[in-house]
């Protein structure tokens, strides 16, 4: 399901086998077809009183238009809920969690800011159950005050996966709970929604207290800690040059990760281990000690203070 973060992003469903991925779309994705959200050129959202048929929808997945979905059905009844975090700080959090549900049931899409989760459910459920389950998984991962959709029994819509934001016009990276990037398509036959445990449906279990997370996101430094990413110059020198242009967050007396000021970052690319510097963006990549820390600096017409 991994593939390597060079490989070109797919942006609209393979030609082969092209109708039934679509079916699966709908079938994973659409709670309601007689209305959609779009923008058209606009860069605000709105509503389309008609049929939300397989053309429109591959119109959307091949970036042409955007479309958001409805987070409950006519019924009354959802089939996902979602999780709309728009900063970097839950989105974390977020990620940290995924793991507390079950495999392949959901999927992570990075957006302009943060990313959104989506839990599948299969059968449907009340919309209210929906949202008390994703309510009490941002409480669990610690984002009390992250968007939680179904909002309401009617209306409340969300971007749908696969498809491009409408200020941005781009669409955006499914990603695995590591920020590995997916393949969406292959990913999408994949997921396996899974039913509610029963007792969502009636009383809602009281949630646990809410505790900080500090875990850090697996891999990261790992991939850093090699032994043989010299030159390192001093640690300290290096931190003093790169808090200048970005906020870092330690994880241990030579660990440090946060946004790369070098690309347009939505999550903590930017990792510092014993004065060595790398940018995990597959865009950005930008890396060295802190020599090059100070070149890149002059280049980029950044000066440091
Ligand atoms: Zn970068």
């Amino acid at each position: 399901m991994r593939r390597s973060a060079s490989t070109p992003r797919a942006t609209s469903p393979p030609a082969t086998g092209k109708d039934s991925l679509i079916s699966r779309y709908v079938a994973t994705f659409v709670n309601r077809r007689d209305r959609y959200l779009t923008s058209g050129a606009e860069t605000s959202w709105f509503s389309k009183k008609s049929r939300l048929t397989n053309r429109v929808l591959e119109s959307a997945l091949r970036g042409h238009i955007s479309l958001g979905l409805y987070a409950t059905a006519e019924d009354g009844m959802s089939r996902w809920m979602a999780i709309d975090c728009d900063d970097d700080s839950s989105a974390r959090k977020i990620l940290a969690n995924a793991h507390l549900l079950p495999a392949n049931s959901y999927l992570i899409e990075r957006s302009r800011r943060g990313l959104h989760l989506v839990k599948l459910f299969d059968p449907a459920i009340p919309w209210q159950a929906a949202q008390r389950y994703g309510l009490a998984f941002a409480h669990k991962a610690g984002c009390d005050g992250v968007e939680v959709f179904p909002k309401n029994g009617t209306f409340s819509a969300i971007r749908a996966p696969m498809t491009p934001h409408p200020l941005t016009k781009r669409i955006y990276d499914w990603i695995d709970a590591d920020g590995q990037i997916l393949d969406p398509w292959d990913t999408l036959l994949a997921l396996t929604p899974t039913p509610i445990p029963e007792h969502w449906l009636n009383e809602p279990p009281q949630p646990e207290p809410s505790r900080e997370m500090h875990r850090e996101l697996p891999g990261i430094f790992g991939q850093l800690d090699t032994g043989s990413l010299l030159p390192r110059g001093d640690h300290h020198e290096l931190m003093f040059e790169v808090m200048k242009l970005t906020t870092m967050r330690y994880y241990s007396r030579n660990k440090a990760r946060g946004l790369c000021p070098w690309h347009p970052d939505t999550r903590p690319s930017l990792a510092v281990v014993e004065g060595y510097f790398r940018c995990f963006s597959s865009h950005c990549g930008v890396n060295g000690g802190v020599l090059a820390w100070r070149k890149l600096a002059r280049e980029r017409g950044i000066m440091p203070r």
